[in-house]
């Protein structure tokens, strides 16, 4: 699979359309999810054209790695989450119902969120 550079992420980060920047630095860019499943629901997104989580953990360089995950854990602090609790996650590929083919994580949080697989 070959990244497509039209992918709507991509364009969030070439500013070609708008987002609720949350967060910002030379790894990632953070912002709102347009269509919130939680009180709070951030997508954190790395610079780097990566496709999907099995692209990103394999192909990253360590420092956009870790820069990555630093930001994710100071995102959620930031946010206040904490002490409240939040939740991570990353939907890679079809099973999971990935629609946007470049690599995010979504934070959640800011109430109860329930099951972690929804039953239904
Ligand atoms: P996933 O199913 O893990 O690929 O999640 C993609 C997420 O991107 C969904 O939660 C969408 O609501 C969100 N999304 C799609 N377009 C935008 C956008 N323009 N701004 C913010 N979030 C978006």
């Amino acid at each position: 699979m070959i990244y497509d550079d039209d992918n709507i992420f991509a364009k969030i980060l070439r500013e070609e359309i708008p987002c609720k920047k949350v967060y910002e630095n030379e790894y990632v860019l953070a912002f709102h999810d347009v269509n919130p499943q939680s009180k709070i629901h951030i997508l954190v997104i790395p610079k780097g054209k990566y496709i999907s989580f099995a692209d990103f953990s394999e192909n990253a360089l360590p420092e956009e790695i870790n820069g990555f995950m630093k930001a994710v854990g100071k995102i959620a602090k930031n946010q206040n989450l904490v002490e409240s609790g939040y939740r991570i996650l990353a939907n890679h590929g079809q099973n999971a119902g990935q629609e946007v083919a470049h690599f995010h994580i979504h934070i959640f949080g800011g109430e109860p969120l329930g099951p972690m697989i929804s039953k239904t």
